[in-house]
Order: structure tokens, then C-alpha cells, then sequence
């Protein structure tokens, strides 16, 4: 049986053809690219040293393609690079080093594991008219609001290096679920800063429902994450 992989986000689809589109990006069956036959275990005895020579050169190849990229940054014999191209070689290790190590679900975890609690404490504040709650809520929000520059920073990382900037309906839904939640966030925050007592106000439910949305969002990308990071 031939195996196929989707160039955008690496899944791995079992078949005589590439399917019509991948059923985790989307993107369309032309998208795949026809996998070696590496049946190692089946393969005879006396070819497998040349298995194990694909193998080792798959690093080399890497290698000479991330120096060949330093080279193109940073000729050696030439002058020292300007301040600006030092710092865009390290912007570029660094965003390099963000997505070989997951930094985007990794970091995600801080809003995603907050937002629930805050939206929680605004409903048991709504419900049992006790402002404190609504307090905690609010400085929940204050750390989701400080990790979403770092979560949006890694994730545009990870769809530009990682999946090529590939804008199919789940990158679109991944994206605008991101904007929501951001901008549900930041509503909610400024109408408690200017109206600490908006929960006991008649406009509390509109509150209590922006408080749903930025969940339901985050909700919604964390699912589109999981099934990137887990193809099923
Ligand atoms: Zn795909």
C-alpha cells in the first residue's frame, strides 16, 4: 500500500491515492506528495545498509540547508554583518528554535487553562451578586491578556514556517477564533474597568455572554490545535 503525505501539515494518508483533501488542513489531494516505500522490516538483509544511508543523510541534508541559510545571511570572509543583520540572523534562530520546540501549544496552555476560571468566576459573581468574584475574574483575565502577544507571536511562527502559510477554512477558523477570544478579552476588561459593578447592572447578561464567547473561541482554536498537532 503507497503512503501520502500533505505537505502542508505532514499528515499521513494510507492509500492507492492521495485522498481528495487532507482531512486535518484541507488543503487538496495535490497538496500530497507520494511517501518512499520504506518497509525497512520487509526489506532483504542486503539492503538495508542502504536504508540506513537514507537515514543519516536526511540530518546531513538538513544541516547543509540550515548552513546554506546562514550562508546567505552571513558570508564568511565577508565584513561583519550591520547590527540589524546580526539581530535578523538571531530573530530568525529564534523563531527557528520556537517551532522545532513547540513553543506555540506550549505556551497556549496559559490562556486556554485561565480562561475558563475567569469566565466561571464572572458567572458565580453574576449569580451570587458577590463582587470579589468578579475581581478574581477580572485579574484572571490580566494574565490571559499578558500571554496572548507570546501565544499569537508562536502561532503565526508555526502556520508560516510549519504549514506555509496554507489559508484553508481551518487556518481561517483557527485564526478569527484567536481574534475573538482576543477581542472578547479586552471588551470585557475595559467595561469592568470602567464599571467595576457591571454585574449587578442590567447589562450584566451582554457581560456574562462576551465572557461565553472568548470561551467558546478559545475553545474552538484549541480544537483546530489539537487536531493539527494530533492528525485525527
Ligand atoms: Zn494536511
Amino acid at each position: 500500500m503507497k503512503q501520502w503525505q500533505c505537505t502542508v501539515c505532514k499528515y499521513i494518508h494510507t492509500g492507492d491515492e492521495p485522498p481528495e483533501k487532507c482531512p486535518v488542513c484541507g488543503v487538496s489531494g495535490s497538496k500530497f506528495v507520494l511517501l518512499e516505500d520504506e518497509t525497512v522490516s520487509e526489506a532483504p538483509a542486503a539492503e538495508a545498509p542502504e536504508v540506513d544511508e537514507k537515514k543519516t543523510t536526511a540530518p546531513e541534508k538538513e544541516a547543509a540547508a540550515e548552513n546554506k541559510a546562514a550562508n546567505d545571511t552571513e558570508t564568511p570572509g565577508a565584513p561583519p554583518l550591520k547590527k540589524e543583520g546580526r539581530v535578523a540572523v538571531y530573530m530568525e534562530k529564534a523563531a527557528e528554535l520556537s517551532v522545532k520546540h513547540h513553543a506555540h501549544p506550549m505556551t497556549v496552555h496559559m490562556p486556554n487553562g485561565v480562561i475558563p476560571v475567569a469566565a466561571i468566576l464572572f458567572i458565580l459573581s453574576w449569580i451570587s451578586g458577590s463582587p470579589i468574584l468578579a475581581k478574581a475574574g477580572f485579574i484572571n483575565q490580566v494574565f490571559v491578556l499578558i500571554s496572548l502577544p507570546v501565544v499569537a507571536m508562536t502561532g503565526v511562527l508555526e502556520w508560516k514556517k510549519k504549514y506555509n502559510q496554507a489559508l484553508t477554512t481551518i487556518f481561517k477558523v483557527k485564526i478569527g477564533a484567536a481574534a475573538v477570544t482576543t477581542t472578547c478579552c479586552i471588551a470585557s476588561m475595559i467595561w469592568y474597568l470602567v464599571d467595576p459593578g457591571v454585574l449587578e447592572s442590567s447589562g450584566a447578561w451582554v457581560f456574562v455572554v462576551i465572557n461565553i464567547l472568548m470561551l467558546a473561541a478559545a475553545g474552538v482554536a484549541g480544537h483546530i490545535g489539537g487536531k493539527l498537532v494530533f492528525k485525527d
